[in-house]
């Protein structure tokens, strides 16, 4: 039983108080057969006219009832020898279920059945979430135990209550588990009843209040402290072919102040893609080395890993600096190689994929670690860099492009400080978007040889299948063996996640260094790869892919001053989800308003991904749906932590006591 309920992320008796129904079920009144809407659960009673054991494929009970409105058919696949005697011919009995035009009439699947003599329900039945071999009957008495074990006192003062118009908890939970008989259904499906907005509000008010405490906390934790002169800094920048834009000056001055205040930062830096986010993570290494301490460089993949410390060796090696490479690739030798120049600090930065977490890794003394595309990290990654600073906690910078939506913000990222580059750097054209109809392939392939033959570089992406990983790469495989065909003048190269990452490092600089002009790839590009010549973009079952992603793959091109088209093929017929998608990243090439719609589709639980977040997912308000319920949060949350400590600490013990080990890290 324990471990059926911990499934359901229920640790304690409280874990049950706050199990809510997911919906209610009325069974508090019947309905003639002939007036039952369909659509939804019905209670129908009738006498039984016929029923038996039919074979249709399998052994199916059928019977049929009336009750002098109409009549209606009830099936049931499983069943005992009971249920058959239950179901005899004559009996009055009662099914609920769903009514649905049969083949022969009206008819009921597997409904559930109870006697005519037993008298109605007085109140609507609450319906939980539950799991195998659990249940409802057993949930609910389970439920009800926990409800009378522990003290339902309410953890607001009445000042707070007075001010949000809040219903008391005690009678909002009991209400929620065992509605009054009056209670109407839509409200409480709807969460829109007094009870569940009380729910919601200490939901979120949790939520607030732990990323609030735990902001405060980092605030009083010790760091290094970067306040060099900026003599590293000025250096790379005077080197730099370009200068920084002004959203690029204005992130890196408040990195620059994190960084000198002597507490971990912990600094989400958004900006589109192409925005140039990696150039701020290089000045911000450059004001920790300047201070005696080492920085890293984390890349969710090998091939954006590689291309980083390319260029921070070509920003960094001039200046006299030296640069670690960790990747799980290397062989024996470079790998210790690599990590006593870590430990030893000869190295005095680390650039490296997921292979920097590991345990071998030890820093002399990190001071600033940067997490580049940070929301393909789990927290648990996070976590393990965090812990590698020696003495004092390293500082963090996250960066990544998928811009969050506001509400997402203030819910899920309160904990963190955000700066946001908004602009691209100037030269830029803007990239052209075209559906194609995969019928039109010809027409693509001839508008790729043309733009290769000019001087220009190209990317093929090809489809992304979910379920195999194996089958995209046959594909790939396939498309590169026909293009290379198709293109008798022309480089044709080919990236997959497969291949040896030598080979990968090899191709990608052939690409890079315009040697080979066209490149097909798998999804492996979809991150921060920069090749500023490459013009056209080509996606492949462009209907298959999300949004965030489409616009990541987009944001390949249009780096350079030639103007940019990325060509989707599609191939119809669309689904209405691929029809939106397809339409949105026509229509915006917006990084916060493509990922506005993104999380309209498939909302905040994909959209962010519960490992990601490392905060607890609401289960009961919605960031999208409760935007003034959680302004209104907020607003609790400043005036308890201000003025009642003891609320607060009472608040977030009944909602949070099992779930604290979720806090970000
Ligand atoms: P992202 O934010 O997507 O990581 P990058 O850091 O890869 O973007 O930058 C994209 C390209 O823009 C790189 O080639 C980079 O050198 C260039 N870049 C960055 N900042 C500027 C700038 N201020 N002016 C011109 N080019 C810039
Ligand atoms: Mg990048």
């Amino acid at each position: 039983m324990k471990e059926k309920l911990a499934r359901l992320g229920i640790l304690s008796p409280w874990g049950r108080v706050l199990h809510l129904p997911i919906r209610y079920e009325d069974e508090t009144r019947l309905y003639p057969i002939k007036d039952a809407p369909q659509g939804e659960s019905v209670l129908v009673e009738g006498e039984i006219v016929e029923s038996g054991v039919k074979f249709q494929g399998r052994r199916i009970l059928s019977c049929r009832i009336e009750d002098g409105s109409g009549a209606l058919d009830a099936r049931f696949m499983n069943f005992y020898p009971s249920q058959v005697k239950a179901l005899a011919k004559g009996k009055r009995m009662r099914f609920f279920g769903e009514i649905r035009a049969g083949f022969f009439g009206k008819e009921m699947i597997h409904p559930k059945v109870s006697s005519a003599a037993l008298p109605l329900h007085e109140a609507l039945t609450p319906i939980y979430p539950t799991t195998a071999g659990l249940s409802q009957k057993k949930l609910k008495a389970l439920i009800d135990e926990a409800l009378e074990s522990v003290e339902l006192f309410d953890t607001l003062p009445d000042s707070v209550l007075a001010r949000f118009n809040l219903e008391g908890f005690e009678e909002s939970v009991r209400f929620l588990h065992d509605p009054s008989p009056e209670a109407l259904r839509r409200d409480l499906d709807e969460r829109t009843h007094p009870a569940w907005v009380r729910m919601k509000f200490d939901e979120l008010l949790a939520q607030q209040l732990s990323l609030r405490l735990h902001y405060r906390n980092r605030r009083g934790r010790n760091a290094p402290v970067f306040s060099g002169e900026g003599r590293l800094v000025s250096a790379l920048l005077e080197s730099l072919a370009f200068e920084l834009t002004k959203s690029q000056k204005k992130v890196f001055d408040e990195i620059c102040r994190d960084l000198a205040a002597g507490n971990p930062m912990q600094r989400l830096l958004q900006g589109d893609v192409g925005s140039g986010k990696t150039i701020v993570a290089a000045l911000a290494a450059l004001l920790a080395i300047e201070s005696g301490f080492q920085a890293a460089i984390m890349a969710p993949t090998e091939i954006l890993a590689e291309q980083h410390y390319d260029k921070f060796s070509k920003w960094l090696k001039p200046l006299g600096l030296e640069i670690a490479w960790l990747a799980s690739s290397l062989k024996k030798k470079e790998k210790e190689d690599a990590l006593s120049r870590i430990l030893l600090g000869e190295a005095h930065l680390a650039i490296g994929t997921h292979a920097l977490f590991q345990e071998q890794v030890v820093f002399r003394n990190l001071g600033l670690a940067v997490i580049d595309e940070q929301h393909r990290f789990g927290v648990h990654q996070r976590l393990a860099l965090r812990l590698k600073g020696a003495e004092l906690e390293p500082h963090q910078l996250m960066m990544s492009a998928t811009p969050i939506p506001r509400t997402l913000a203030m819910s899920y990222y309160a904990d963190l400080d955000v700066s946001v580059i908004d602009e691209l750097p100037p030269g830029r054209t803007p990239v052209t978007t075209k559906l194609v109809s995969n019928d039109r392939r010809e027409e693509v392939i001839r508008k790729v040889r043309d733009a290769c033959l000019e001087g220009s570089q190209a990317y093929w992406v090809c489809p992304l299948i979910e379920e195999s990983e194996s089958l995209q790469l046959q594909t790939a495989m396939d498309t590169h063996a026909r293009l290379v065909e198709d293109f008798p003048e022309i480089r044709v190269g080919l990236v997959h996640g497969r291949m040896p990452n030598i080979e990968k490092a090899a191709v990608m600089r052939d690409f890079q260094d315009g040697r080979i002009k066209l490149l097909v790839a798998t999804t492996v590009i979809e991150v921060g790869v920069d090749v500023p010549n490459a013009s056209v973009m080509v996606i492949e079952h462009a209907e298959r892919m999300g949004l965030s992603q489409l616009h990541q793959l987009r944001g390949r091109v249009g780096r350079g001053s030639v103007g940019s088209v990325c060509l989707l093929l599609y191939q119809g017929p669309l689904g209405m989800t691929a029809k939106e998608r397809l339409k949105a990243i026509f229509e915006s090439s917006d990084g916060f308003e493509i990922s506005r719609r993104d999380l309209a589709l498939r909302g905040p639980g994909e959209f962010m991904g519960v490992r990601q977040s490392g905060v607890p997912m609401l289960k009961y308000a919605s960031v999208d749906e409760d935007e003034a319920l959680l302004e209104e949060a907020r607003g609790a949350a400043d005036m308890l932590l201000e003025e009642n400590p003891d609320a607060v600490n009472r608040h977030l013990e009944r909602w949070l006591g099992e779930k604290s080990e979720y806090l970000r890290v």
